[in-house]
């Protein structure tokens, strides 16, 4: 039997799940929702109705899993309580400081409905947030670095797009490689913000702008620039269409540790992504923990959880018997 999928929201996160569903085998899409006209809103798979926002309750008894979709700035914090009520669901909140709050606030729904809620996951937080556990547990003595990239952030893209004359940009977080390096070395260097990564941004004007303040601007923008070596190039917009339309993206978590009597040997712990497409990977950690959420709730839990709280075997599609046959 497979679990059914409703899809909250339907921007890059909701056409990835769609992908991941398709290429999954225990999960069916019936249904997606927007708050926009759902005639507005074409999707990629033949004969699944689009519905309003306001039509998702009375869908309930149809789905097993309600995937949200939305921004974590403004529609998680909201949807995800709501809905966790009426739903299992799974989210990919990624504003690290309010995660505790969004917590406890679809705990407390998902408690009153009976149902699981997952939230945060996907791979910063999600698939990075249980590397660094793991790490930490292991080597209780040790050091933690993340680098991210590279990748297109979309916040940074978001403001400089902001910035009057610019039609549109992309900006890339690159890793410094020298600090990489170092890390994974055995060193364990105190690193600045700008030691570990650069900014490059790839900038398409509108005609006659003033170039050189929109560097000054982008570069001294506090925040997101100023405290970065930053790079700006100025594109055309049909290079801009050619070179930069997909959202790749990745980074390394690593953990430098010691172990021995006088702490003597040193262990790296690495883990790293390479991914081609931001959001379809997001997507596909989603799914699997879609699955998870679904087994708890039959089990009869209830409440919120966090990657930290799901055993590994329940993000995989095959059974107990076949993982410690085939991946033990
Ligand atoms: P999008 O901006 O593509 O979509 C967000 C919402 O905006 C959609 O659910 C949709 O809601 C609405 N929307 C989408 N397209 C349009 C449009 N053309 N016109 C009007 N509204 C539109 O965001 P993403 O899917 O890229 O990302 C969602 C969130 O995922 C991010 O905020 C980020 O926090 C999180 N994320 C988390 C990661 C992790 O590792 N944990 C990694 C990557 C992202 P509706 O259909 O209701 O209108």
């Amino acid at each position: 039997m497979s679990i059914r999928i409703g899809i909250m929201g339907y921007g890059n996160l909701g056409r990835g799940v769609e992908c991941a569903i398709r290429n999954s085998e225990d999960a069916e899409l019936v249904a997606v929702f927007t708050r926009r006209d759902p005639k507005m809103v074409d999707i990629l798979t033949p004969n699944v109705p689009v519905y309003s926002v306001d039509q998702a309750i009375s869908k309930k008894d149809d789905i097993d899993v309600l995937i949200l979709c939305g921004g974590s700035a403004t529609d998680l914090p909201v949807q995800t309580p709501k809905f966790a009520e009426y739903f299992n669901v799974v989210d990919s909140f990624d504003t690290h400081a309010k995660i505790p709050e969004h917590f406890a606030n679809v705990d407390a729904a998902a408690k009153k409905g009976g149902k699981v809620g997952v939230i945060s996951v996907g791979w910063d937080p999600g698939m990075f947030s249980l590397n660094r556990l793991y790490a930490n547990a292991v080597l209780p003595k040790g050091q933690d670095y993340t680098f991210w990239g590279k990748g297109v952030s979309q916040g940074h893209s978001d403001a400089i797009r902001r910035i009057d004359g610019v039609k549109d940009a992309r900006q890339y977080t690159i890793p410094v490689e020298s600090a990489l390096e170092a890390v994974r070395s055995g060193e364990t260097p105190e690193l600045t913000t700008r030691q570990k990564h650069t900014r490059e941004c790839f900038v398409v004007a509108e005609e006659g702008a003033d170039l050189e303040r929109i560097e000054r601007e982008i570069k001294t923008m506090p925040n997101y620039f100023a405290d970065y070596d930053t790079t700006v190039h100025f594109i055309t917009e049909e290079e801009m269409k050619r070179d930069h339309s997909t959202l790749p993206h990745g980074g390394f978590v690593i953990r430098s540790g010691k172990t021995g009597w006088d702490l003597e040997h040193t262990h790296i712990i690495e883990y790293s992504l390479k991914l081609d497409s931001n959001p379809e990977f997001t997507s596909s950690v989603i799914l699997a923990y879609a699955r998870a959420a679904y087994r708890l709730n039959q089990e009869g839990q209830s409440g919120c959880k966090t990657a930290f709280d799901i055993a590994p075997a329940y993000l995989s599609a095959q059974s107990g018997e076949e993982l410690r046959a085939h991946l033990l």
